[in-house]
């Protein structure tokens, strides 16, 4: 077996795509299926993820429906802690609390189950991308609003010219690969 090509940030990009003009006109979607094609690629974000999610001393992983399920799951699992899913509303079947948040056109929520619970715990927040940071922000008070610590925020992409991470401060916010405008 070969070893497998260090996770730089040269090798992650050539795994995400520019999708010009999704969901909307004007909107450079930043695609990771292929990501998700490269097994070695996925496992190697995972791990970087993980090693960020350790580095805050989290105790648990949330993750943002729905992107970030795909890699908080096997963060927590790396790291040996819970998971818990921050869900749109209306999927979420037991008692649950909600935050809402607004969106470029519109308002969102994120809603957290009050049981299993946050409570107690150093949260690490997990997401495929940070855009405004309106979504991490939103899950950050759901998280507090249980009980829970954030302990820091891990993202796959940012999108840097949007300032989504002064928007967390003065949380920790790390993220694999960085984009400057339409790059
Ligand atoms: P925001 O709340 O603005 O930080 O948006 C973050 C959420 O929207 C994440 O869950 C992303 O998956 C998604 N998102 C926002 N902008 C993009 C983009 N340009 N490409 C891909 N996903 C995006």
């Amino acid at each position: 077996m070969t070893a497998s090509a260090p996770l730089d940030g040269g090798r992650l990009r050539a795994l995400i795509r520019a999708i010009p003009d999704f969901p909307e006109p004007g909107i450079l979607f930043r695609d990771i299926t292929p990501l998700l094609h490269d097994p070695d690629g996925l496992r190697q974000t995972n791990d970087a993820l993980a090693e960020v999610a350790r580095d805050y001393g989290a105790t648990l992983v949330a993750g943002i429906e729905a992107r970030g399920f795909i890699f908080g799951v096997p963060v927590a699992e790396r790291l040996g802690v819970p998971f818990v899913p921050m869900r749109k509303p209306g999927k979420l079947p037991a008692d649950r609390a909600s935050v809402a948040y607004e969106l470029e056109y519109g308002s969102a929520a994120l809603e957290l189950h009050r049981d299993p619970s946050v409570d107690g715990h150093r949260v690490a927040i997990v997401d495929d991308l940070i855009a405004t940071g309106g979504t991490a922000e939103a899950a950050a008070q759901l998280v507090a609003g249980l009980g829970g610590e954030v302990a820091g925020f891990a993202f796959v992409v940012e999108l840097a010219e949007l300032g989504g991470r002064d928007r967390l401060a003065p949380h920790g916010v790390t993220s694999l690969v960085t984009y400057q405008g339409a790059e």
